[in-house]
């Protein structure tokens, strides 16, 4: 008999969409293209390989992906208990035995029931048959053409992504806000005024301190070097070009005034909104391939980035992903061909939990579609639902792919709010769960689910 879903990838998403949905009672066909086809990453023919590091990351409730986890953990998840049970002992984080890892998602999703796995290519889309692609950040040749003709050309096969900061954890003493030239509302960016030492300072650490390395399969064929965009260079490549490039390009002072002198400064870093509320700021012009404690080091000598709260920092690597904000709606549906559903890293969202998480929100929403069931419409109350608001967040015109942070979550009521940071994350911790299990039950009883708000 025919599927009833079919879920293109067999990595972190996949398992899990795929896992959710036959939990639902829906009958899944779950394509995997390895070892027929490999990527340039993995290295094994089991399902959910880790590609990389073997962390799942923290596992405190006051951590994002922490809380994250739980959520997924109550909602039965294939890739947490996995995980859980193929842990090795890694302080506050949860790291796997990942061929154990592997192992357990493997027999677990072979043996559903209602799951059939097919070693198979994925190669066209029928845009009338119920499916979730969850193909990752290396998709086949075949398929990433077919998903870019699907999304009008909105696939992209690079992330240039510039650092993000909290924005309660600036000091803003030191900055001003002002566009240039007093465009916009004339307040629209948070500026950092550099002196020449300061400036020169930063130049010498962009060239000095560590950079990644592009890995093979990311170095163009002629040159050996991953390939560039003219008009998106990292930041260190623009400094090694000559000190004075930073000055004329991202960090120009022109149309700047700083208020407090009258002058424009020397040189001038741009922090802008990241989202809606303002609760996060990126660092204009600062995609970079630093390593990471580099970019500690270097962005944290900014003035008022003493103290930052990185939520994400700057990356440039080969990714493949669409532009979720302007495809997809809030059930993870292209907005174009409402069967076909995305999940995992190809929507935007980075990480191996994430990519559950946003696997879960797939398989779950595409089961209630195919059981007629009213969608789940899931609230940023919930990390979850931060994955969603994330997906839907179309306030940068650069959309680019990202962890999960606290920056989407929902205020808490007014009466709940506290200035103790470690307090508050942990009031957003108990009411995610309070509806996760909310969720849970609905679900059980196969009834319509309202968030609530
Ligand atoms: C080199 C590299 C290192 C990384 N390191 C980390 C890390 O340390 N930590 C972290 O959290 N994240 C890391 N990531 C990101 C990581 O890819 C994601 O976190 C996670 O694996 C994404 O899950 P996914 O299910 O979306 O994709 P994947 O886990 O990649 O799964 C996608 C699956 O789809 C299959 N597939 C592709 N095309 C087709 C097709 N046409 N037909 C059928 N099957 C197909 C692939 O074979 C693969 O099994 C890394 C990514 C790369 C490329």
């Amino acid at each position: 008999m025919e599927s009833q879903l079919l879920v293109v990838g067999g990595g972190l998403a996949g398992c899990e969409a795929a896992w959710q949905a036959a939990q639902q009672g829906v009958r899944v066909t779950l394509a995997e293209m390895r070892p027929a086809r490999m990527t340039p990453a993995h290295h094994t023919d089991g399902l959910a390989e880790l590609v990389c590091s073997n962390s799942l990351r923290g596992a405190a409730l006051e951590n994002a992906v922490g809380l994250l986890k739980e959520e997924l953990a109550r909602l039965d998840s294939v890739i947490v208990h996995s995980a859980r049970e193929a842990a090795v002992p890694a302080g506050g984080a949860l790291a796997v035995d990942r061929e154990r890892f592997s192992a357990l998602v493997t027999a677990r999703v072979q043996s559903h029931p209602l799951i059939e796995v097919r070693r198979e290519e994925i190669t066209a889309l029928d845009q009338t048959r119920p499916t979730i692609i969850a193909c990752g950040p290396l998709a086949s040749e075949s398929l990433a053409a077919e998903i870019d003709r699907l999304t009008g050309g909105r696939l992209h096969y690079y992330d240039a992504a510039s650092p993000i900061v909290a924005a309660d954890s600036i000091e803003l003493g030191q900055l001003y806000a002002a566009s240039r030239y007093g465009k916009g509302d004339g307040a629209d960016y948070l500026n950092i005024p550099l002196d020449q030492a300061q400036y020169l300072r930063l130049v010498e650490d962009l060239r000095t301190l560590p950079r990644h390395e592009p890995k093979e399969f990311e170095r163009d064929a002629a040159g050996g070097k991953a390939p560039f965009f003219e008009g998106c260079l990292p930041v260190e490549v623009m400094a090694d070009r000559g000190v004075d490039t930073l000055r004329y390009g991202p960090l120009k002072p022109v149309g700047l005034r700083d208020p407090r002198t009258g002058r424009a400064p020397y040189a001038v870093v741009q922090l802008r909104k990241e989202n809606a509320a303002g609760t996060a700021y990126n660092l204009v012009g600062f995609q970079t391939r630093l390593a990471w404690p580099a970019q500690r080091e270097a962005f944290g000598r900014l003035p008022g980035l003493e103290h930052a709260e990185w939520l994400r920092l700057g990356v440039m690597h080969r990714n493949t992903f669409i532009q979720s904000p302007r495809l997809l709606d809030r059930h993870l549906r292209l907005r174009d061909h409402p069967s076909v559903r995305f999940a995992g890293q190809v929507t935007g969202i980075e990480g191996y939990v994430e990519a559950a998480g946003s696997g879960a929100i797939a398989g779950l929403e595409a089961a209630r579609a195919i059981r007629a069931q009213p969608p789940l419409d899931l609230r940023a109350t919930t990390m979850l639902g931060c994955i969603v608001a994330y997906l839907q967040d179309a306030t940068s015109d650069d959309f680019q792919p990202s962890n999960i942070t606290w920056a989407n979550v929902a205020a808490l009521p007014p009466e709940l709010e506290t200035r103790d940071k470690r307090e508050r994350r942990r009031r957003l911790a108990a009411r995610a769960l309070g509806e996760i299990e909310r969720l849970r039950a609905t679900l059980e009883r196969g009834a319509g689910y309202e968030a609530a708000v």
